[in-house]
């Protein structure tokens, strides 16, 4: 039993175990189809089926929906079961449509021994034609009364490859008045002459999503085939299949359905995201500004904070928009929590202490994350050439200002308090370099009388003879509008936001000289930045993975 209380799905399972369902026959599934990368809808998706497993200590699978060659990829399905592991699932099993397609086709071969599918040998537009509106009844095909020996012969020779595509497809014989649409013969088989990623070249007939999906829900006896809102007036033609091939001593799956998550100022389709990346607007799948799950890994995402974004949103019965700041949100807390603390400078000035001695070094002490239960610290050097952000320092400042200013004091973070004392301009009248004193009695953690002197302000700093350069990548919404997609009239394309990447260069203490790809750190007082995958060991690349706080102005 659960302490929270039940979302609407997790409440028809608890109505079906009542009902006499036994709790071992709990089976659920992932099915993405391998035509693109997974994206953060899916995530919650996957969270659904996954903690459903876990919830009711139920096996899950992981199913690929792979029923169209001319779509689907190999690199597809490997991306989709690193993403899935990476969100911290394990499946039950790893499965295909495609593993069924010989069951799927002997029992087609039975429909058609019952008069119950038929070959039909118009042109598509033919077909279309017929189709009839809601309200108006459709046309029957001149082939809809083909005999069955006619069906049988036809069917095995589409089979056979000895027809081209488009010129047969294969019916269900169901009702071409029915006011749903979807149950006026439907499709359950069309001809594909392309190479598919797992049966190679063995067939080139492929069964329609609706012929394979509840039928594969049943070879594996799932008992639950949770999907999206879009497909519930398909469920009439999930249960019409079932119907044809069902027995009564297994478990009758159940299809029901939760509205699709959409998050703001992007795309959550494969079909569209496909475009940002053959288009090049992005450099790839995973181009960190992607709503995809490995865009959001390489920009520093955590699994964790994605799984508790799913559970935050939660299921919902109509389709809405989910403002981004809420994932990132989500993405802060977990860095917070899991991120050491380290100095980088973004936009430096250089910061000179004109009483430190030429030429010293010294190592500091710097605690690594106040979040840490047992505290751990590392060493930092300081010296007398600093680096500073530009923006922390103003000649003549208001009350306001805590940061530093000529003639008044502020703290460099883990070690000393300094005071402004002048500035050295170049001729267009820019600082290039900050001339400063400090107080070499008010170490940070030395307990003199003077480290314990309250001052107004702390900046961070990196020291210019240790600091490592590195390239910043900075990231803004992909899009300026809110919802890209909401708008049928305009392409999503007119708005990209041309200005989402920036590219800069930073210095990094150098404590980060061995930081490999993945890496995790908070910039104090600028944000969450994580290793890119692109670093090498000459070269340091951060992704801006989100600031401390949300900035975003709408
Ligand atoms: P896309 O349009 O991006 O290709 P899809 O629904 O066609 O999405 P599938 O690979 O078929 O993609 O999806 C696998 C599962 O994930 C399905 O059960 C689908 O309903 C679910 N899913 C896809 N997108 C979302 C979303 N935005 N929110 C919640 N669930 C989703
Ligand atoms: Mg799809
Ligand atoms: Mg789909």
């Amino acid at each position: 039993t659960k302490e929270k209380s039940l979302n609407f799905i997790e409440q028809i399972i608890e109505e079906d175990l009542k009902n006499g369902l036994p709790q071992d026959k709990l089976r659920f599934r992932f099915p993405p189809e391998p035509n693109g990368y997974l994206h953060i809808g899916h995530a919650s998706s996957i969270c659904l089926n996954f903690g459903l497993g876990l919830d009711y200590n139920s096996p899950v699978n992981l199913r690929f929906d792979d029923t169209n060659p001319a779509k689907e990829e190999q690199e597809f399905v490997d991306a989709i079961k690193n993403d899935v592991e990476w969100l911290g699932y394990k499946w039950d099993k790893e499965v295909y449509a495609s593993d069924y397609f010989q069951q799927l086709y002997d029992w087609t071969v039975e429909l058609i021994k019952k008069g119950k599918a038929y070959v039909d040998s118009q042109s598509s537009e033919e077909i279309a034609q017929q189709k009839g509106t809601p309200t108006q009844a459709g046309t029957a095909s001149t082939y809809r009364d083909r005999s069955v020996e006619e069906n049988l012969d036809l069917f095995e020779r589409m089979k056979n490859g000895e027809f081209e595509e488009g010129t047969h497809i294969l019916r269900a014989k169901i009702d071409m008045a029915s006011p749903n649409m979807l149950m006026r013969d439907p499709i359950m088989y069309r001809i594909i002459k392309a190479s598919h990623h797992r049966t190679g070249d063995k067939w080139c007939i492929y069964p329609m999503y609706d012929w394979a999906h509840g039928e594969s829900d049943y070879i594996e006896q799932i008992s639950h085939s949770f999907c999206t809102l879009e497909f519930l007036p398909h469920r009439e033609l999930y249960d019409w299949f079932l119907d044809q091939i069902y027995d009564e001593n297994k478990v009758r799956p159940k299809q029901r359905e939760f509205a699709r998550r959409n998050l703001s100022h992007t795309v959550v389709s494969k079909r569209k995201l496909m475009q940002l990346v053959k288009e090049g607007h992005v450099t790839g799948w995973d181009d960190p500004r992607m709503s995809t799950i490995s865009g959001m890994r390489r920009r520093g995402y955590t699994p964790a904070a994605i799984r508790n974004f799913a559970d935050t949103i939660g299921i919902a019965k109509r389709t809405n928009l989910i403002d981004v700041s809420l994932l990132e949100f989500c993405v802060r807390e977990d860095l917070n929590k899991i991120t050491p603390r380290v100095m980088a400078v973004l936009d430096p000035v250089k910061l000179i202490i004109t009483n430190y001695p030429e030429g010293k070094e010294e190592w500091l002490e710097a605690e690594n994350n106040p979040e840490e239960e047992i505290m751990t610290y590392r060493q930092i050097p300081f010296s007398k050439e600093l680096y500073i952000e530009r923006e922390d320092f103003l000649e003549e400042a208001n009350s306001k200002f805590f940061r530093l200013t000529l003639g008044k004091e502020v703290r460099l973070k883990n070690a000393y308090i300094i005071k402004g004392e002048g500035v050295v301009k170049d001729e267009n009248g820019r600082i290039t370099e900050i001339h400063a004193t400090y107080d070499a009695d008010s170490k940070s953690g030395s307990g003199s009388e003077a480290s314990k002197r309250k001052v107004k302000g702390t900046i961070h700093w990196v020291s210019i003879p240790h600091a490592i350069k590195a390239e910043v990548r900075i990231y803004d919404r992909l899009f300026t509008h809110e919802n890209p997609d909401g708008n049928k009239e305009i392409d999503f394309k007119e708005y990209i936001n041309p200005d989402s990447l920036n590219i800069i260069t930073g210095y990094v203490e150098p404590s980060l000289a061995h930081a490999k790809a993945g890496d995790k750190f908070q910039f104090q007082r600028l944000g969450y930045f994580a290793v890119d995958k692109d670093a090498t060991d000459e070269q340091l690349v951060f992704n801006k993975t989100v600031g401390l706080r949300d900035t975003w102005a709408k």
